[in-house]
């Protein structure tokens, strides 16, 4: 069918890549490029005797839009999934634009010295790709991507409109570390220790990190502690979905977790601002990330399962109506499966989808969207098949 350019070659993208592998059909040719080449060319070692997909690998620098242009005008993908940072989907877009490829990403823009995730950099880019005839396809990921996805589900299935819905996203993994984060430390740090926010009636309502705590039993997994996060998808969802009064975001942390958090941002370990070191400037996190345990060391650790999904309120046909979709993954069947633990999988099976979903055409709009503005089903059907099946509950505890 067509050829893939992925960018990045860290946690999520391994399982992206082994999922193209699955996939030749579709991914006749990917190319994995990224800032360490030999990441890349690991993984083709160890990929290409198992698939008819052709892999080729590339170093490339996702900050340097020339760079960038060079290697599409050279390899011609159909479609650029980017699996960097989000501090490289500026570049990436103006590359794609300039050599009108398509666009697929995971996790919105975000400068590099503010911690706010909002979508109004990427929005920027709508009429040039418009002008351009091509596809930017925005948070193909879990949360964002399969939550915006249940959500355009939910509202074409089983709703006339949806007022409330509440994104519980769940870890019930078990790494064994006192503390680790199961993807990019420095992004998740970021998120965890940022405002919580939600919209209701049209406007965000902001908390203190950490202020809002529900308990929730989850299926699969158990009774878990909960927290209101801001999250990038509430702002894209509560403008697409018809009727939306409240929005909210909630994941799962541990006491153990917490603490240590709480710690290192009491000694300022957390900080984004640049501090002086030995005569050099250096940024607290990122330094803290080099001392945590590389998310991708995780896999073989970690045991238990995740469950991640949306519950909806709305109404049909003039009744109130509660509905529950979801996924549950577990750890070490991801492991067995791709080498990688279910945060890393449950990402990079969308972001697999999403650009199947470009290159067979099933998606066909020219301008930038959100993953909820195109038609779910295709995604859905997708899911079950790739390895993220998803469950519904019709009678869902709701959560206060
Ligand atoms: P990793 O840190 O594991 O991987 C990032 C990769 O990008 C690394 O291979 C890194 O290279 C590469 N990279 C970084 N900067 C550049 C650059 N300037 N040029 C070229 N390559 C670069 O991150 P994850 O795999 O955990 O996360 C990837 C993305 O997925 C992030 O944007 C994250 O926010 C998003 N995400 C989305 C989720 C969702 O549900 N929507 C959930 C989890 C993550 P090197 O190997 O040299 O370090």
């Amino acid at each position: 069918m067509g050829k893939c350019m992925i960018i990045g070659c860290g946690g999520v993208a391994s399982v992206a890549i082994h999922k193209c592998c699955q996939n030749s059909e579709v991914f006749e040719g990917i190319m994995i490029a990224s800032r360490t080449k030999s990441k890349c060319d690991a993984l083709k070692e160890k990929l290409q005797p198992t698939t008819k997909t052709i892999i080729e690998t590339a170093q490339v620098n996702a900050d340097n839009v020339d760079e960038l242009i060079t290697l599409i005008e050279s390899y011609k993908p159909d479609v650029v999934l980017n699996l960097a940072l989000p501090y490289q989907d500026l570049t990436i877009m103006d590359a794609c634009l300039a050599t009108k490829t398509h666009y697929v990403d995971t996790a919105n823009y975000e400068p590099l010295d503010t911690a706010k995730f909002e979508y109004k950099w990427q929005w920027a880019y709508r009429e040039r790709f418009e002008k351009a005839g091509i596809t930017a396809l925005l948070g193909s990921g879990f949360d964002p991507g399969v939550t915006g996805v249940f959500s355009a589900y939910a509202m074409k299935h089983e709703f006339d409109e949806i007022n409330y819905i509440d994104i519980l996203d769940c870890n019930g993994g078990d790494h064994g570390y006192p503390f680790a984060t199961n993807f990019n430390p420095e992004i998740n740090i970021r998120e965890v220790s940022a405002k919580g926010s939600y919209i209701e009636d049209g406007k965000w309502v902001e908390t203190e990190p950490m202020e809002i705590k529900r308990v929730y039993n989850f299926k699969g997994v158990g009774e878990k502690d909960m927290y209101l996060l801001h999250h990038e998808e509430l702002e894209s969802l509560a403008l697409n979905i018809k009727g939306i009064r409240r929005i909210r975001f909630f994941m799962t942390f541990g006491q153990s977790y917490l603490t240590h958090l709480k710690c290192l941002e009491n000694v300022g370990m957390t900080s984004i601002e640049p501090i002086m070191y030995e005569g050099r400037e250096i940024v607290p996190l990122q330094f803290l990330k080099a001392v945590l345990p590389d998310p991708a060391s995780l896999g073989p650790r970690t045991v238990g399962k995740t469950n991640i999904g949306c519950i909806f309120r709305g109404k049909k046909d003039g009744k109130d109506k509660n509905y529950y979709l979801y996924n549950i993954c577990d750890h070490q069947e991801c492991y067995k499966e791709v080498g990688s633990q279910a945060i890393s999988y449950t990402t990079g099976v969308p972001a697999m989808i999403g650009a199947m979903m470009i290159m067979t055409g099933k998606w066909n709009k020219a301008g930038v969207y959100n993953i909820e503005e195109f038609d779910p089903d295709p995604f859905m059907e997708a899911l079950n098949k790739w390895g993220l099946p998803w469950e519904e509950d019709f009678n869902p505890t709701l959560v206060d």
